[in-house]
């Protein structure tokens, strides 16, 4: 039997600390091909660039292991793979990470290691995003290796159903030792957002985005009640975001013109 085909990407960059984890891991598990941005993009979500050329520069970043950089958004990285660089090879998995920092809860959204997972989802791929609670550039990983390997093997082994990816949290080094995986949903929480005000030296305002994450969800049944008792949390996510059970009462009740 040939290896399984992983495609690794990430939104901290081909340089980050986390990628280099993941495929050290991945390689373990099959032929690894790399495609990944060329500087950070978290926060990106899923933006695509579409009014700007797009670079790709192969790497040898990781000896013995195909590799590319892109100027572009994670979710590019995963369309150029498809299109380019794997050249219609079909990834048996497709992961993303591993983050410097949470994409629990709707942290999910803004995500752009989650939104190059969830673009391999939209193609049909089984897929991972994975992320460690701890944005240090310099995190320790060490603790999370045997559960991103045994959860990869999961997805190799049993597959995962299309339109499905699983968003991976996992507690920091300074939580360690890890209890367990949980799989949750999604708290019910959100950003309380600052705005900085400041000056440049030309006495021009700018502004700095700065907040607090509040969670007000008490369930244990949660991504955040998982990472706060040093268990991973998986959620499994879909992309369909239409509040089906809406669309009865919205036709029932609201009278619209002809
Ligand atoms: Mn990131």
């Amino acid at each position: 039997m040939s290896k399984p085909l992983i495609l690794v990407c990430n939104d901290d960059g081909i340089f980050s600390v986390g990628i280099r984890t993941l495929i050290e891991v991945m390689s373990e598990l099959g032929e690894v091909v790399v495609v990944a941005p060329d500087s950070p993009q978290s926060g990106m979500g899923h933006a695509i660039t579409i009014g700007n050329t797009l670079r790709l520069e192969s790497s040898d970043l990781f000896p013995g292991i195909i590799a590319y950089e892109c100027s572009g958004t994670p979710a590019d990285c995963v369309k150029l793979a498809k299109h380019y660089v794997l050249k219609g090879r079909k990834p048996d998995l497709v992961v993303s990470g591993i983050n410097h920092g949470s994409n629990s809860s709707i942290s999910v959204l803004y995500s752009g290691t989650m939104s190059a997972a969830i673009e391999a989802a939209l193609e049909g791929l089984p897929a991972i995003g994975f992320s460690l609670c701890d944005y240090d550039a310099h995190a320790d990983f060490s603790h999370v290796k045997k559960y991103v390997k045994q959860i990869a093997t999961e997805v190799l082994t049993n597959g995962l159903a299309k339109g499905i990816t699983l968003n991976v949290n996992f507690p920091p080094i300074s939580a360690a030792p890890i209890k367990g995986v949980k799989i949750c949903r999604q708290a019910h929480a959100r950003w309380e957002e600052k705005f900085d005000e400041r000056f440049d030296p030309y006495g021009r305002r700018y502004f700095w985005m700065a907040g607090s994450f509040e969670n007000k969800d008490a369930g244990e049944d949660t991504d955040e009640w998982a990472l706060a008792n040093s268990y991973v949390s998986v959620v499994p996510c879909s992309f369909d975001l239409t509040a089906h059970q809406l669309i009865g009462q919205l036709n029932r009740d609201w009278k619209f013109i002809n």
